[in-house]
């Protein structure tokens, strides 16, 4: 049991080491996913921005300078009217929605191209007198992002005096649409991760890419869907020029498989849990059969000790009377014959119970051989009560009989009348003194059921299935004094089971026993 124990508290221990090794690699897995998001993030947002730089903006503010647009005392030209010298900057100006400048003395602002609302002229003329002076010359250009739905792009650039006063900001607006997609083809132009990791997958298969300013409302996106769901996440500033825009990089769960070697490390839980139980249950089913087969034990022990008591009890008296008749001490020929009739009684009772014991032993090794028969009942119930008459008359019992005598069974001889003796015994032995005991015989359903009534107690409703068990004895016997093996009804089921009949309890209407065996009826008796 201590063995059994201790497997269980190892096959714990391994289920739990093997879980948290599980959730170990899963964690890994997973962390290893959110850094390449976050390294893909990282790629986006340099590349976003330089090429936003080179193709989007610089152009323009070449020809912004080269027309002095920062100059308050230049006309600010309308978007239209800019010269423009090469194919980058008539590139570039096609995103430009408006121009505008700001006199950073009074506050003023100026602007030309589609027409701004009032409330951006204010937000544009306050945010800038206030960003021009964080402004790093080294910066050249700046970016901001209107707080107001329509989300306006704008890019500036701070004009300074010879002291590094800034005197005005001056820049461009940009069309929505246009800056959408220059941001979206800069996650398309070129994979975001080594493509040794991605096997040269579509990148919108992989996962899906956001451009958001600094209240997170999304400005760009790219990608077939918003994989909000997905765990594997990563996200990096575009920098400090960019007025608080950010790259974010989702990874499709459904990628994850291809992007780690060998897929996502499976949940192991089902499978441990599953095999701890199977374990528990193996061990309980070892713990009961290891019970049964003590308790097995102690009733195999029990009956050995009930069986030599069983012995004694008749050698003990054949001794005596066998002593008493060879010491020539019998006073009268009827106590001669009375001795002869102990020791004839005793033998009988010592052969049934040998009988018993080797039935009962060729029955657990499976080594009956019965050879069923069309016989008839009457004889062997005739020959049964009469070589019972002896054991029957030491405590006064009448033995009736009611069987027909064209009652035949399909039975072995030996069988039947070891099954009747076993009963008869039974009655005699646990019914009362003066007793009447009746063998009976019926025909019921092309079967012939065989019965044995007694005036005894009966047996308890909980014991009725228990008794027919080996080596069991209902409690009230330990008490009594009543000797016995508790393989008496065993034998008697054995042997109706194996002539394929059946045996059972009932009451009888006087209100003791009556035990019934059923055999198959022979229809043409010999
Ligand atoms: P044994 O008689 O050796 O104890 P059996 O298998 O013949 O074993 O009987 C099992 C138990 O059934 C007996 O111990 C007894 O308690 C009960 N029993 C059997 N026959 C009768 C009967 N005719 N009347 C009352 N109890 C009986």
């Amino acid at each position: 049991m201590a063995l059994l124990l201790a497997t269980l508290v190892l096959a714990v221990v391994l289920g739990v080491q093997a879980g948290m090794a599980a959730t170990y690699h899963r964690a890994t897995a997973q962390g290893v996913l959110r850094d390449y998001a976050s390294a893909a993030a990282e790629t986006y947002a340099q590349r976003a921005g330089r090429e936003f730089e080179y193709y989007g903006v610089y152009p323009t503010f070449r020809v912004l300078a080269r027309v002095g647009a920062g100059e308050t005392r230049v006309p600010l030209p309308e978007p239209a009217a800019l010269p423009l010298s090469d194919a980058s900057e008539r590139q570039a100006i096609a995103y430009v929605r408006s121009l505008f400048r700001v006199d950073l003395n009074d506050g003023s602002i100026q602007h030309t191209g589609a027409r701004f609302g009032k409330d951006m002229e204010r937000w544009l003329a306050d945010t800038l007198q206030r960003a021009a002076h964080a402004f790093d010359p080294e910066w050249v250009l700046a970016v901001l992002v209107d707080p107001s739905p329509a989300q306006h792009l704008v890019v500036y650039t701070v004009q300074f005096d010879e002291e590094y006063r800034p005197l005005t900001a001056y820049g461009v607006e940009l069309d929505p649409d246009s800056v959408r997609s220059l941001f979206a083809g800069s996650a398309t132009r070129a994979p975001l991760l080594p493509t040794t990791l991605t096997r040269r997958s579509d990148p919108d298969s992989l996962m899906s890419i956001e451009l958001r300013d600094g209240l997170s409302r999304v400005l760009a996106r790219s990608g077939i869907d918003d994989p909000a769901y997905s765990p594997y996440r990563g996200e990096t500033s575009l920098g400090p020029r960019a007025g608080g825009l950010v790259a974010q990089v989702a990874l499709r769960p459904e990628a994850a498989e291809q992007l780690i070697i060998g897929g996502l490390p499976r949940g192991r839980l089902p499978l441990i849990g599953g095999l701890l139980v199977l374990t528990a249950g193996l061990i309980l089913a070892a713990l009961l059969l290891l019970r049964r087969e003590s308790e097995l034990q102690r009733l195999r022990t029990e009956f050995v000790s009930n069986v030599s008591h069983e012995l004694r009890t008749p050698l003990a008296e054949i001794r005596m009377f066998a002593e008493t008749l060879a010491l020539g001490r019998v006073r009268n020929e009827a106590e001669r014959q009375r001795s002869l009739e102990i020791i004839d009684q005793e033998a009988r009772r010592l052969t049934h119970l040998v009988e018993n014991v080797l039935q009962f032993s060729r029955a657990e090794r499976n080594a009956s051989h019965l050879s069923p028969e069309p016989t008839p009942l009457a004889p062997i119930v005739e020959h049964v009560t009469e070589v019972f008459a002896p054991l029957a008359k030491a405590r006064a019992v009448d033995v009736q009989t009611a069987v027909r005598t064209g009652d035949a069974a399909i039975a072995d001889r030996g069988a039947v009348q070891q099954m009747l003796l076993n009963l008869l015994d039974n009655a005699v032995k646990y019914g009362p003194e003066g007793q009447t005991v009746t063998v009976g015989c019926d025909r019921v359903n092309g079967m012939v059921q065989l019965w044995v009534e007694d005036e005894g107690p009966g047996i308890p409703h909980s014991d009725r299935e228990k008794i027919w068990n080996r080596f069991s004895r209902l409690e009230r016997e330990q008490d009594a004094a009543v000797a016995g093996t508790g393989i008496g009804l065993a034998v008697v089921r054995e042997l109706a089971q194996l002539q394929s009949g059946r045996a059972w309890w009932e009451r009888a209407p006087s209100g003791g026993s009556r035990f019934l065996i059923e055999l198959p009826a022979a229809e043409d008796a010999p």
